[in-house]
């Protein structure tokens, strides 16, 4: 992309060199305005009944599926992915998202009443979950409707207003999700789109919005809360990955080596969840690389709605696979298929073919940095404690997958994984079920979204106990004159063997009587 004049930027189609539009970068200068555009739509929306915000979800699904093939077109143009991509992992995923909490948010956002101990006999305890103002959304340039689209919708539902800073890299989806919301009739500043790059992110940050939700790499992840740790903001971060996927001699072979095809060449690996290190049980190991090399290259490359993969999307990721590639080779692994960096030809689109990769070992680069391309590093392992050895060794903890036909074993294993999600028999999966939350533990981020805890997490939590009002005093106010001892025998009761049961309710009511 190039600058062509004072504020207008050339987008490019990664897959084919072609120009496919111009984008106006909104100013740092609007900024403010923009954040008092989303305080005063703030208190209209959040006291709207979930039910009628809803409504408002329900036209902006139907209008996404009235223009859908449209936004296939632009998803696919901006990003170089193939079009089944777009459909099923951008937006069906948004319109599924959507349609639950459609479905849900009355009942997740519900004040939820919960017990009250005895010892505050006749008082009542509830939840309520209150928007917190104005969210930060910004997001990634890998699935850049789905990142953006499914935080946005969430913080909606909850009451809050949002302002969207969607990725540079594919300005055009960010152009559209602007136009989404406005033609589908969200009221005047409930939605709010800043286009523009990581100067603009910063700005957005620095004016202090009320959370922060953040879909990117585990750098600016850091940067991001460390700014908002300067003012106590709130954040959900989703940041990258460097998923096992371990592979069990007791697999269904031929499924475990599609699964770790399409877990990890989807979108060209550029997938926060993509299988990114291989495990596979010795006794089959030579059986697995043999079919996955096969597969591989049975694989389509192109831009027709028939292809399998795409192009890379961002320039700066084909950097990462080449520093990654190049390590490795240097350090005695080799290529089973696809080509050496030193070969690779982007004349006609930044196609890269996918890469087999054997004879890894866990120090390299491939097999612990994010690479997020079209690599399939594999090693073997024997038996399970060095299975899960293997997988664990990562400073990330996004997703896993296991692979067995004894399913108890395989959830063993699953529960001995560090990672936000594991799949048993399947890759990724996790995050397209809108009722499980979604997000990693270590560098691989903080917090959760979908689910019920996804709406809440917009929310601020306000905990509420009523009292009926109706008697002078309690016994833990003043005056404290003879309390003590009674006290010291009501804890001992209370929290003590059972038997001391009636000796406590005996003690409580005589404190309650003086
Ligand atoms: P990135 O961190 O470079 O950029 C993400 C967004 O942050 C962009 O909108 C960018 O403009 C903005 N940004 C950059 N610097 C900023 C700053 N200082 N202040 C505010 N905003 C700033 O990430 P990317 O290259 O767009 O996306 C790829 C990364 O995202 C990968 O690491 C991938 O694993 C991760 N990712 C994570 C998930 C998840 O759910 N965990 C999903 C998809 C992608």
């Amino acid at each position: 992309m190039t600058m062509t004049g004072e504020k207008k930027r050339k987008v490019i189609c990664p897959a084919t060199g072609e120009e496919i539009g111009r984008m106006e970068e909104t100013p740092l200068a609007k900024v403010p305005l923009m954040y008092e555009k989303a305080r005063q739509a703030f208190p209209a929306w959040a006291e709207m009944p979930v039910k009628k915000r809803v409504e408002h979800l329900r036209s902006l699904r139907l209008y996404m599926l009235e223009h859908m093939e449209e936004l296939v077109q632009v998803i696919t143009d901006s990003t170089g992915k193939v079009a089944v991509e777009a459909l099923t992992a951008d937006i069906l995923t948004v319109v599924d998202a959507v349609q639950h909490m459609e479905k849900t948010a009355a009942s997740a956002l519900a004040p939820r009443r919960v017990s009250t101990p005895l010892l505050f006999f006749g008082k009542k305890s509830y939840i309520e979950y209150k928007p917190r103002g104005v969210v930060l959304v910004i997001s990634p340039w890998n699935y850049p409707f789905q990142l953006a689209m499914i935080p946005v919708v969430s913080a909606l539902a909850a009451g809050n207003t949002v302002i969207l800073k969607p990725s540079e890299v594919t300005p055009l989806v960010g152009k559209w999700i602007e136009t989404l919301f406005h033609e589908s009739g969200f009221p005047e500043g409930v939605v709010q789109v800043a286009h523009g790059g990581k100067e603009l992110g910063a700005g957005l940050v620095e004016r202090k919005p009320d959370y922060i939700f953040f879909t990117g790499s585990v750098r600016t992840g850091k940067i991001i809360q460390e700014q908002a740790a300067r003012y106590l903001i709130p954040t959900t971060l989703e940041l990258g990955g460097k998923d096992p996927m371990i592979v069990f001699g007791d697999a269904h072979l031929e499924r475990a080596v599609k699964g770790a095809v399409w877990g990890g060449l989807t979108n060209s690996g550029q997938v926060c969840m993509s299988v990114e290190r291989l495990y596979v049980e010795k006794p089959v190991y030579d059986r697995f690389v043999r079919q996955l090399v096969k597969e591989v290259n049975r694989l389509q490359q192109g831009r027709g709605t028939d292809d399998d993969l795409g192009s890379m999307t961002f320039p700066g990721q084909i950097d990462i696979v080449r520093e990654h590639i190049e390590d490795a080779l240097a350090r005695g692994a080799r290529l089973l298929t696809g080509q050496e960096p030193s070969r690779w030809n982007m004349d006609n689109g930044m196609f890269l073919e996918p890469m087999v990769l054997v004879d890894v070992t866990p120090d390299m680069k491939v097999m612990r940095e994010e690479s997020f391309g079209p690599i399939l590093p594999v090693m073997p392992f024997e038996g399970e404690d060095e299975a899960v050895r293997l997988a664990n060794d990562s400073p990330y903890g996004l997703n896993a997958s296991v692979w067995s036909r004894d399913l108890e074993k395989a959830k063993r294993i699953a529960s001995r994984l560090v990672s936000g999600n594991v799949v048993i028999n399947d890759v990724m999966i996790t995050v397209a079920n809108p009722h499980l939350p979604f997000g990693g533990v270590k560098e691989s981020g903080i917090g959760r979204y979908h689910g019920d805890v996804g709406l809440q997490t917009f929310c601020h939590q306000t905990s509420v106990m009523v009292d009926p009002g109706k008697s002078a005093s309690e016994v833990n106010w003043f005056p404290y004159r003879g309390k003590y001892p009674l006290f010291l025998q009501l804890i001992r009761s209370y929290f003590g063997e059972k038997k001391a049961w009636w000796r406590f309710i005996k003690s409580y009511l005589h404190l309650l009587r003086k």
